[in-house]
């Protein structure tokens, strides 16, 4: 007997996600997470539009508050001074979900409040404050966690443990799961100004200078989150020319933004700094554990495919275990085997979509002549709507492969736990 069915460490997007879905199956789930909350200043907001389609068609999207999130038309790359590249999300797939904004605590509280709804048959029971620190094992397999609430150290037990306890994630080292870790050039500086009225917001804006690159991501309210590219493990350099030669340097990327950026990014303090790397774990479980999301495979900021693939973590290996496994009665065989099975189903598509965002990143890399190639490429691709739909459907709408496992896994869902009063009124919205 075990205290609760399953166990979640880690309250990101796809501990949260996983946790609710398992709940809406019937199971009773704990989840831990380190820190006092949900709230979260700069993190991953981008929400890739499968995902949207995952979140509205699960209810989570009925609980983000009107005016809380934003959706992209599309992306424009200006590069050296000129518009290389424009493409509009709305003529990829006609019809289809576009990307949404969605600051990351709106939307963990938008799935932790689908946890709760009263129709939700089995519970979330979110743990503040509560940083796993080991292993608990049992006959070889892990059979649960010690962690640390305040001054007292404590004992849980699962049928299966899940990890989604992000990109430095300690249940991985805790459980020797070995990783690759692919540190890139770059790393970012993320920052935040209100949008001039005459920005448009609509849209990705993507800003390259020589060597410097600043994405310009639209957020709610009227704002504009800018990522600036500076070299990787190259922070100490920067903050030594001083805070006004790299906000000049900005400016001079995105001019239109200057004034904002004067008044509103006044020190380092408003700033946040993201190393980027891509880790692989080399095995996704371990009998009684799983890893998902950044835990599993820490994807680069490009084409927002962090969230997008916990997200679709979170969707598939609910679905196995719903499939395979029942309230109350956890048998760990069977939900090891589904966390294999998983593993398996998931791998290859993150292996795709890094491949994409690695050529990406390879192309912000080039200088000199490279830089020359790099623009025309753009200018290429800005010409051929087909080459578009090539390099973006695989990474934004794989759903509509149906023998993707995640369409499948939706399909599943869809048919076979209850809708939520939000997912039903919907629905019936939907019919009219
Ligand atoms: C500044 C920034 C901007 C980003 N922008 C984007 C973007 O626009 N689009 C995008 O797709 N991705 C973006 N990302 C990446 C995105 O945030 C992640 O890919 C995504 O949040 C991964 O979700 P996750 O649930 O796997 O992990 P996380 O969101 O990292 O959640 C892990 C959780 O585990 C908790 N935790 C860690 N260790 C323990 C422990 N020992 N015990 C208990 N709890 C623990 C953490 O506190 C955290 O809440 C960004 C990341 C950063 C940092």
């Amino acid at each position: 007997m075990t205290d609760v069915d399953f166990l979640v460490v880690g309250a990101g997007p796809a501990g949260m996600l996983t946790a609710t879905l398992l709940a809406r199956a019937g199971f009773d789930v704990a989840v831990l997470e380190k820190a006092a909350g949900l709230r979260r200043s700069f993190r991953g907001e981008s929400v890739s539009p499968d995902s949207v389609r995952i979140l509205r068609d699960l209810g989570v999207l009925a609980q983000v508050p009107d005016g809380a999130m934003r959706t992209v038309l599309g992306t424009t790359i200006t590069d050296d001074g000129s518009r290389v590249l424009t493409v509009d999300f709305d003529r990829l797939l006609p019809g289809l979900e576009l990307p949404a904004e969605i600051p990351q605590d709106t939307l963990l509280a938008a799935v932790h409040a689908v946890a709760c709804a009263p129709e939700t048959p089995g519970t979330v029971d979110v743990r503040f404050g509560a940083k796993v620190t080991a292993l608990e094992f049992d006959g070889g397999r892990v059979a649960g966690v010690r962690y640390q609430a305040g001054r007292d150290e404590r004992l849980i037990t699962a049928g299966l443990t899940i990890a989604a306890d992000g990109r430095y994630s300690t249940v991985r080292d805790i459980a020797n799961i070995e990783y690759d870790k692919n540190m890139l050039a770059r790393d970012f500086l993320w920052m935040k100004v209100t949008a001039p009225s005459e920005w448009d917001s609509d849209r990705y804006h993507v800003r390259i200078n020589r060597s410097d690159h600043v994405v310009c991501i639209p957020t709610v309210p009227d704002m504009v989150r800018l990522g600036v590219n500076i070299p990787q493990g190259g922070i100490r350099d920067v903050r030594e020319r001083g805070f006004d030669a790299f906000r000049d340097q900005v400016a001079a990327a995105v001019p239109e933004l200057s004034d904002a950026l004067r008044a509103e990014v006044t020190g380092w303090r408003d700033t946040s700094m993201l190393d980027i790397f891509t880790t692989e774990a080399e095995r996704w479980s371990v009998p009684g554990l799983v890893l998902i999301g950044d835990a599993a495979h820490t994807m680069t900021p490009v084409l927002a495919q962090g969230v997008n693939n916990a997200i679709v973590d979170a969707l598939v290996l609910t679905d196995e275990l719903r499939a395979a496994t029942a309230p109350g009665a956890v048998d760990p065989a069977t939900a090891d085997a589904a966390a294999l099975r998983f593993a398996e189903l998931r791998r290859p598509h993150v292996d795709a979509a890094r491949a994409t965002q690695l050529r990406q990143e390879h192309l912000f890399e080039l200088r000199g002549l490279g830089a020359v190639v790099r623009r025309l490429v753009y200018r290429i691709v800005d010409h051929l709507p087909p080459v578009q739909r090539r390099i973006w459907t695989p990474v934004y709408y794989a759903l509509t492969d149906a023998a993707n496992p995640a369409s499948a896994a939706l399909r599943r869902w869809l048919e076979v736990v209850p809708p939520t009063t939000a997912e039903r009124e919907r629905r019936e919205h939907d019919l009219d």
